[in-house]
């Protein structure tokens, strides 16, 4: 088994001195456990939450041990009862070439419906965290503007294409032009303002004349503070991440709590895993408009295991367009 591990916690962005590969053999496998050899490694922001210590929803990540990801691969061993050798799976791994896993948050995809890599993006957690993020957190309403931010990222393109479906009004922030042109030219949105310029806060004030009903707020910080300077009264906001505070250290600066109080806003902060359920029609659904070419994907893809720390820190960093993924 090749994996990276985390060799000290990360201050501020990770560096690449933080990581370091190895290889060890891999276990006899259990009664009620199977071996997955992984094609690909997801990569997530929450991972750099578990390589610090803080006070989050994940447990740290073990020094000496890999960092978290979600992995697709082939069965090739199995003892469980459901899940047979060459199945197809979705699992919660790590960064890692092979895992065992004992079948919990493991599910066989059918690769026939889209090639292995969407089930880490487009049909996989990213993309469900989007679909559960707009669906069923925000209950978007057709005619209500929605802003998402990491508009091109994994979840958000996401997002964005379903709040569109949905009859919203859809506007983007991500970062660079090229990113927002593309937000609108193959994701659907109605506007993409690009978070890096000088003048964000007007542009977005300006895409947004009526103001804002919903924000699906993945970035946190002063792009945070400049979409709840206009929401609109009773908005609603989806807490999905808040990627730019991962690498902060100590205390974080807020919103003004009179805005939520003057405006009756509705906060929550939600997690994909207390919505499991909803798979089933997510892949229903999202599939169905990629069969009939109605919906677009991007993945950028780092060859080679040993690269996965320099792709993460790409990631954060906004070198990824789509999902980031590492083919091991
Ligand atoms: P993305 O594919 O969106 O990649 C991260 C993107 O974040 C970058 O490409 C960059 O886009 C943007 N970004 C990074 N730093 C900053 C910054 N300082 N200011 C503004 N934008 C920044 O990642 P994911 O789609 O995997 O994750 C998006 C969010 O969703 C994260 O906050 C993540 O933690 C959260 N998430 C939450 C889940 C849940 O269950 N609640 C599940 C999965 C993800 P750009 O170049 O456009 O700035």
């Amino acid at each position: 088994n090749r994996h990276i591990i985390l060799k000290q916690r990360p201050d501020g962005l990770p560096r690449l001195t933080d990581f370091a590969l190895e290889a060890s053999p891999i276990r006899a496998l259990e009664e009620g456990e199977f071996l997955v050899a992984n094609s690909f490694i997801g990569l997530q922001p929450a991972a750099r939450i578990r390589m610090g210590t803080g006070d989050s929803y994940a447990a740290p990540t073990p020094l000496g041990t890999p960092p978290y990801g979600q992995t697709v691969g082939r069965v090739v061993q199995s003892r469980h009862p459901g899940f047979a050798e060459g199945d197809h799976v979705a699992l919660e791994g790590a960064w890692e070439s092979h895992t065992i896993s004992n079948g919990e948050k493991a599910w066989v995809f059918d690769p026939q419906i889209a090639p292995e890599s969407y089930w880490l993006g487009c049909l996989g957690v990213s993309g469900m965290t989007g679909y559960v993020g707009v669906k069923e957190i925000l209950k978007a309403q057709a005619g209500e503007t929605i802003v998402i931010s990491a508009a091109t990222g994994a979840v958000g393109h996401v997002a964005g294409q379903i709040a569109k479906a949905m009859g919203c009004r859809v506007i983007g922030v991500a970062g660079g032009a090229e990113k927002c042109a593309a937000a609108v030219s193959e994701f659907g949105y109605d506007i993409c303002v690009d978070h890096r310029d000088p003048s964000f806060a007007e542009r977005l004030a300006e895409a947004c004349p009526d103001g804002i009903d919903l924000d699906f707020e993945n970035v946190g910080g002063p792009v945070r503070d400049a979409i709840w300077r206009l929401m609109n009264p009773f908005g609603r906001i989806a807490i999905c991440g808040l990627i730019s505070e991962y690498n902060a250290e100590g205390a974080i600066g807020g919103p003004s709590w009179q805005l939520a109080l003057a405006r009756r806003l509705t906060v929550r902060g939600f997690l994909l895993r207390d919505h499991l359920e909803l798979r089933p029609s997510f892949i229903a659904e999202v599939s169905a408009l990629l069969a009939k070419g109605a919906f677009r994907t991007r993945e950028t893809i780092t060859d080679g295991i040993e690269n996965a720390p320099s792709a993460f820190i790409d990631m954060l960093q906004g070198r990824n367009f789509g999902k980031a993924l590492v083919r091991v």
